[in-house]
């Protein structure tokens, strides 16, 4: 077995202690990864508060992870020692239901393996992430980073990047397209990038007037105040996609109408309860609402390498373990630009 030192919670109330703990020896086909960065996903927050009633614990949060490749197995051909590798939101699953051979396994029909707060295949043994010194995972389900980019501003790709990107391309946004961007936290701001990459004239639409000069730089055309029903109104009809990031509950007819002749809605935040949606809103104008969640293996690696080609990470505030409740808590109060990346090299 190989030994791991962690940081773990043990109840809800979301208090993080040093944990040490064994991850299984290197297989034929596995990857040991030297973690050097973690990023703080707005999810591991729910997770370790077990705000979403699927929590086990202890729980080593962390699924945006990128390190070392340290030791390979025998039969490992992706990788060398040397190399650096990411782990995402997912280390394992069936590989032969229909999502897993269309690549997308985070919809494995027998068992997604999520990457903490999860199980192996075998269904029983935990999965620990990455707060921690090292990550045990088959070749199939690492992805390959160009370690010429600034690692510890791509750990968030590994969930933020891929949970934006995804749409963006499902939709065809592309040179001309009129996107919407609603929020700009950890999510939002990684769409605004893409979209703007890809050609698009962004529009970000957020509740705090503070966050216009921000989401110019970011490369937006437009920045509505949410909240400014005037403001909102011109821009109705106009949107060929809208990219709806925002966890907290709120009116998404406001938003469906903003969009054009069969323009679409995504919805990638996860606001908890139920949300009223008016058929008028989809009816009119021939609007779609659809949802997405990350993106499997080859789309997350396509995701990589594209950012890597167009030099896009993400914007970080690095700290230190000692660090992670502090983060937690500015992160609940959108008190971050615009995310949290852990330095594991130094635990
Ligand atoms: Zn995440
Ligand atoms: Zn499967």
């Amino acid at each position: 077995m190989i030994q791991t030192k962690g940081y773990a919670v043990h109840d809800t109330s979301a208090k993080f202690e040093p944990f040490d703990f064994e991850r299984r020896d290197v297989g034929p086909r596995d990857i040991l990864i030297d973690i050097q960065y973690a990023g703080i996903c707005h999810s591991d927050i729910h997770q370790a508060k077990g705000e979403w009633g699927n929590s086990t614990y202890p729980m080593v949060p962390g699924h945006e992870i990128v390190g070392n490749v340290t030791k390979v197995g025998n039969a490992v051909t992706k990788f060398k020692v040397g190399d650096i590798a990411g782990i995402g939101c997912f280390v394992d699953s069936c590989r032969e239901c229909v999502n897993c051979k269309a690549g997308h396994e985070q919809a494995c029909k027998v068992h997604c393996c999520w990457t903490y707060n999860g199980t192996e295949m075998d269904e029983t043994t935990m999965t620990f992430g990455g707060y921690s010194s090292n990550y045990v995972i088959d070749e199939a389900y690492a992805l390959k980073v160009d370690p010429t980019q600034d690692l510890k501003a791509v750990a968030p790709l590994l969930c933020a990047g891929i949970t934006t990107y995804s749409p963006l391309r499902r939709f065809k946004v592309g040179p001309g397209s009129k996107v919407g961007i609603v929020g700009l936290g950890g999510l939002g701001h990684m769409g605004v990038k893409l979209a703007v990459s890809m050609g698009a004239a962004v529009t970000v639409f957020s509740t705090s007037p503070s966050k216009e000069a921000d989401a110019k730089a970011l490369g937006a055309q437009h920045f509505v105040v949410s909240r400014d029903a005037d403001a909102m109104a011109a821009v109705a009809g106009t949107l060929d996609f809208i990219l709806d990031t925002v966890s907290a509950d709120h009116d998404v007819n406001a938003y469906l109408n903003l969009l054009g002749w069969e323009g679409t809605m995504v919805l990638v935040g996860l606001p908890t309860a139920p949300m009223p949606i008016s058929a008028f809103s989809l009816i009119f104008g021939n609007h779609g609402l659809a949802g997405s969640g990350i993106g499997g293996i080859p789309e997350t690696q396509e995701m990589l390498d594209y950012c890597a080609e167009h030099n896009i990470t993400s914007d970080i505030e690095l700290i230190t373990p000692d660090q992670i409740e502090t983060a937690y808590d500015r992160t609940v109060k959108s008190d971050v630009r615009y995310r949290f990346v852990i330095d594991m090299q130094n635990a």
